[in-house]
């Protein structure tokens, strides 16, 4: 007998090692700034706080209850009251934080972005920003849960960084990268000039293609 206990969630663990990493490989991550977590019934398995996301270790993540009761890992992010805020208002399964450098600036300069690509659609339109609050208050979860309403699936925290909810972890990075690429959009063509954006009629025939596309890649039966 080796004398090791089995990890308990061993998939959301290895999810959350692996999302970590790739969050960095793409430039998202600078440090220990950001945490992310994966909701498995009615636990949460998150980042420890403190940790650097490029590098976690499967045995120090913490496993906390949706009271926030920290059952075990190390000390939780100390923006549980944000994930639990969204887990308690969304249907989420995953919640990935970054402070992404791009969407970190236009939060300090837009309350909601315009719409300048159809691409908003797969974020459930386009994002808003929450109100700056200190990181890690309970204002600060409120103001994300504000923000996300009628369906969007990532906002913008003001003067501090994204935030994406997805079914798993991969769906919510996933839409963090759209948000920093959309982010980089939207600097890149206000320093052009005066960007076009696209009217709700553009954006409703969008959705409708967007169905059609989907379709056209489901398989035949
Ligand atoms: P933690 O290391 O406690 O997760 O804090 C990082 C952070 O991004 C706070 O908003
Ligand atoms: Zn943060």
């Amino acid at each position: 007998m080796s004398g090791l206990t089995p990890l308990d969630f061993p998939e959301a663990r290895e999810a959350l090692v692996d999302a970590g990493r790739r969050l960095a490989q793409r430039g998202l991550v600078t440090g220990t700034s950001g945490n992310l977590s994966v909701r498995v019934g009615d636990r949460i398995v998150a980042t420890p706080s403190g940790a650097p996301l490029d590098s976690l270790e499967l045995g120090r993540l913490s496993v906390i209850d949706l009271d926030g009761t920290h059952l075990s890992g190390a000390v939780p992010t100390s923006e549980v009251p944000l994930h639990l805020a969204v887990y308690r208002s969304t249907d989420a399964g995953a919640i990935a934080h970054t402070h992404a450098a791009v969407s970190t600036a236009v939060s300090c300069t837009c309350d909601e972005m315009p719409a300048l690509h159809y691409n908003v659609l797969q974020l459930g339109g386009a994002p808003r920003t929450a109100r700056y609050a200190t990181f890690g208050s309970p204002e600060l979860g409120e103001r994300v849960v504000e923000a996300l309403r009628d369906g969007r699936q990532a906002a913008l925290m003001q003067n501090h960084g994204s935030v994406a909810v997805g079914a798993d972890l991969a769906q919510a990075c996933d839409r963090l990268e759209l948000l920093e690429w959309l982010c980089e959009l939207h600097v890149e063509a206000h320093r052009l000039g005066s960007p076009r954006v696209l009217s709700d009629a553009e954006l409703a025939d969008a959705a409708h293609a967007f169905e059609n596309y989907r379709k056209r890649l489901r398989p035949a039966r």
